[in-house]
């Protein structure tokens, strides 16, 4: 009997023994192809050299010292390399193990900030619906995911939740893509007034939306004009690109694509590439000195922050990222997302096929004319997921019904150095898993 306590009590998951490039290997010898890189981590595969040797070669000189009294060398470079990447304005950089962690410093670090300069009623966070920041406390109450949210009510911070950018699901035919982000946007500026602007301290947003809704860029214009209210209210923008950052998208920072920056960012998975457990909160210049010039002191930390072998494998990840592998996702984004459109486009229960880089979505529907979903108890997308896997594929069917919305959707975030034969086999195996399903 196992004594490991899983994600599912009834599941019975095969044994991963093996990786090899951009598959996972289980202890029968089955190989899948891992489409979605776990959820969106994966992004060199999963056997890269250069990021092994780094962790042997850091694991030989020191694995760990404590932040309490050292600073190491591979957290120096990497934030370096991190901040001489990032967007306009992201001066510093905060190590932590994953994206929870991430979003919950976020919160803490723009409490903190307006303590220091004396806006001290400022506490209020206002994010969107249908959207996941993570499953600690504090992130989990900025996520607006009914579901996930519920068990945990009586224990969570009060936030307040705006309408996503979901073009797909909630654009009227009166209006332009960009009508409908400025509307939409605008929610903010009615919360915020709702609210008064002196007690809220932050809007929380995920550029591209993962794993509630599978991969739904916004649309044009919509977070400038978020970036725009925040500024004319002195709110914080925090956005969380712990699924669509470090290259994902095509920019090694997705909100780069929608011109502005954040003044905290949350990256994750993608940063250690799943070699090392790692995250990182990204501040401003603004926020840091605020702490600096005032207390001195981040009121916050966890005994592994700053990890020297995380770090150092992490540092693998970006030189490789930012040495040019980065700049392939886009072009073979293009390809998958134009063999996804032949492929499916005209698939009866394919509803949209959206995305950007190697981050891509497929809405699932029962009527396309109509965008019907299907019913959540039909389990479409459990469906989907066992049949992919049968098929070798390993992707990351989500649905059901999230905050009152339901839907199903296949996120699809391959690893970067997926090859377009393999895009073919991907294809082939979707294919197969779809005609299992419908
Ligand atoms: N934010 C987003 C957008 C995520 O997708 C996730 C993880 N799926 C998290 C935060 C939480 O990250 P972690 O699971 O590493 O704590």
């Amino acid at each position: 009997m196992s004594h490991v306590f899983p994600r599912h009590t009834k599941a019975n998951p095969p044994v991963a023994v093996a990786g090899d490039g951009c598959y996972v290997i289980d202890s029968n010898g089955k190989r899948y192809f891992d489409g979605s890189g776990g959820a969106a981590v994966s992004c060199l595969g999963h056997s890269d050299p250069d990021v092994i040797a780094a962790i042997k070669s850091q694991v030989d000189q020191i694995a760990f010292a404590h932040t309490g009294f050292f600073t190491s060398e591979p957290a120096e470079e990497l934030a370096e390399l991190l901040i001489s990447n990032a967007p306009e304005g992201l001066a510093r950089v905060y190590f932590v193990s994953g994206g929870s962690e991430a979003m919950e410093a976020a919160l803490k670090l723009a409490r903190q900030y307006f303590l220091e300069v004396g806006e001290t009623k400022r506490h209020r966070v206002i994010a969107r619906r249908q959207s996941y920041h993570g499953n600690t406390l504090g992130a989990l109450a900025t996520g607006g995911n009914a579901w996930r949210r519920e068990p945990f009510a009586p224990m969570m911070i009060e936030t307040s939740h705006i309408s996503p950018c979901y073009e797909y699901r909630d654009r009227r035919s009166s209006e332009t893509a960009f009508e409908y982000g400025q509307r939409v946007a605008n929610e903010l500026e009615a919360e915020i007034q709702r609210l008064g602007p002196e007690n809220v301290m932050a809007f929380v947003a995920e550029p591209v939306v993962g794993a509630t809704s599978g991969a739904v860029p916004p649309v044009e214009g919509y977070f400038k004009r978020i970036r725009e209210i925040c500024d004319a209210h002195g709110i914080l923008l925090i956005l969380d690109e712990v699924m669509c950052g470090m290259g994902r998208t095509g920019t090694l920072f997705a909100c780069e694509q929608d011109g502005v920056t954040a003044d905290i960012l949350a990256v994750a998975k993608g940063l250690g590439a799943g070699y090392q457990p790692i995250g990182a909160m990204l501040c401003s210049a603004k926020i840091y000195d605020a702490i600096e010039n005032g207390s001195g002191f981040f009121q916050h930390g966890h005994t592994y922050i700053g990890h020297p072998t995380a770090c150092a494998a992490s540092l693998a990840v970006l030189q490789k990222l930012t040495g040019g592998l980065a700049d392939q996702v886009m072009p073979l984004g293009n390809l998958f997302d134009a063999a996804l459109r032949n492929a499916f486009g005209q698939h009866p229960n394919v509803g949209d096929i959206r995305g950007r880089g190697l981050f891509r979505g497929i809405e699932i529907v029962e009527d396309r004319d109509t965008k019907a979903p299907f019913d959540p108890k039909q389990g479409i997308h459990k469906a989907l997921k066992k049949a992919t896997f049968e098929a070798g594929l390993a992707c990351y069917p989500m649905g059901g019904t999230i905050d009152g919305v339901k839907g199903d959707h296949i996120l699809l975030a391959p690893p970067f150095i997926m090859t377009e034969a393999q895009i073919g086999e991907v294809i082939d195996k979707l294919k197969l898993a779809l005609r299992e399903v419908f």
